[in-house]
């Protein structure tokens, strides 16, 4: 192989590919990274940083800044829409000997991102080429290769290892050949961002979800460009609806006032319409190439797990990448594998589904059993603390440490 053999190539430049390539670059890798995209994506989607991301990314000294640019919200509640009842209000406090962060982040993922990249400046070993997307992959026993269109054409470029970090529609995942098994919903997300203050209008905490047989709802505040922030909301939109009606402003407008009854006009920033999933990678390797992030697996955003899942994935991959790049024995990265896949299939697939099923039943006696047992979770704090251990993610990383390629594949 020409060149360095020890270099990572990354297909993709989101928040997971970059924070990939920060890791390895912090340990010495060389390592390339390609963006389709002409810079940054700005979209408004994750936002929440949970607790258990929160732990890898201090030790990735991002955190303070995460907190300097974005909103610390220790609380989340659950409301029952249609009487208007705060059903339950969970705080991360109980979870004070748990971790050091007992509160999510409510960061813009682009601002995590740009924060990341900030820092892989820094290094001399780290490339990121924006406007270059991978259009093929090959690998040999030795080396791998990914085929990259970029401003001045295609060129192929070859490097020991290739995560694919390529999103939802990984390029790098179809040509590895590995199924990206589970379904999609029928309905879309639409996703109105705006400036209307529902913590002093309504009450409602940055963190907020509804429950309602109708139209569910997700709210949640930003810090955008800084006080007094932005409020998204999430619904679900018809999927035989046309995306131009469905973000017509007198669509967007009924929606808002239909669900938040107000004297005033909303104003309205961004309305982004999603198709959401639930599939997992069927492996999250194929010899010299790794899947993480949305390449690896999508879920729908309740409960705000899809990025965070990712994050933990950037760094347990690159965590173990460095070591056999030094070295240790490359069943290592099964070990990845192993536990990355296992806890997206028990925790975050089986958690967001589960999270949108009590949002949206529609059953008045399922609806009631559910919501009285979320009120009792609340109200008794070990219960509480448990539920707060899943929601925050740190079950989930526990879990994730358990597991060894013998306990895998027993
Ligand atoms: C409405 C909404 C709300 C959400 N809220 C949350 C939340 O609160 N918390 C949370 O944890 N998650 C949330 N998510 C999920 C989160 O947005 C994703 O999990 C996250 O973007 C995944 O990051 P990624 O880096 O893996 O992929 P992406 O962010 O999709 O980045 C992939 C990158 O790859 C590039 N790319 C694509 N194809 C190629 C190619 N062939 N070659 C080179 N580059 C390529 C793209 O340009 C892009 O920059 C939400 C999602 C939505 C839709």
């Amino acid at each position: 192989m020409g060149g360095d053999d020890r270099r990572v190539l990354i297909a993709g430049g989101g928040p997971v590919g970059l924070l990939c390539a920060l890791l390895l670059a912090r340990r010495g890798v060389t390592v390339r990274v390609f963006d389709a995209n002409p810079g940054l994506r700005d979209d408004p989607r994750a936002a929440t940083t949970h607790p258990a991301t929160l732990e890898l990314l201090g030790e990735a000294g991002l955190v303070d800044d995460m907190a300097r640019v974005g909103l610390v919200a220790p609380i989340f509640q659950f409301w029952d829409r249609p009487s208007g009842e705060k059903v339950a209000e969970f705080d991360h406090a109980l979870l004070v000997d748990d971790t050091r962060y007992p509160f999510v982040i409510q960061c813009e993922q682009f601002k995590t991102a740009r924060l990341i990249l900030d820092r892989l400046k820094w290094f001399a070993n780290a490339e990121v080429l924006f406007g270059h997307e991978a259009v093929g992959v090959e690998q040999t026993d030795g080396d791998v290769t990914v085929t990259v269109r970029g401003p001045e054409g295609i060129a192929r470029h070859s490097g020991a290892y290739l995560i694919g970090a390529d999103g939802g529609r990984s390029t790098v995942r179809k040509e590895a050949g590995i199924s990206f098994d589970g379904f999609t919903w029928p309905e879309r997300f639409i996703v109105l961002t705006t400036k209307f203050d529902f913590e002093r209008e309504r009450g409602y905490c940055p963190r907020s979800y509804f429950a309602d047989p109708e139209q569910w709802c997700n709210c949640f505040k930003v810090a955008a460009d800084g006080p007094p922030g932005l409020w998204r909301t999430v619904f679900p939109a018809d999927a035989d609806t046309a995306e131009a009606e469905l973000t017509s402003d007198k669509a967007v407008e009924a929606r808002l006032q239909k669900f938040f009854p107000s004297p005033r006009r909303f104003e309205v920033v961004h309305r982004n319409l999603y198709v959401t999933h639930q599939r997992v990678a069927a492996r999250f390797r194929a010899g010299r190439v790794l899947l993480a992030g949305d390449a690896a697996h999508v879920n729908n955003p309740i409960g705000g797990m899809g990025l965070n899942g990712g994050i933990q994935d950037a760094c347990n991959l690159a965590n173990k990448l460095a070591l056999v790049l030094d070295g240790a024995p490359d069943g290592l990265l099964d070990l990845y594998d192993a536990q990355r896949r296992t806890v997206a299939l028990e925790f975050v697939q089986s958690q967001s589904i589960a999270n949108k099923r009590l949002l949206e039943e529609r059953d008045a006696k399922i609806r009631a059993q559910n919501l009285a047992a979320l009120r009792e979770t609340a109200a008794d704090p070990k219960r509480a603390r448990d539920f707060l251990l899943r929601s925050s993610m740190i079950a989930m990383q526990r879990r994730a440490a358990s597991i060894t390629l013998e306990t895998a594949s027993s």
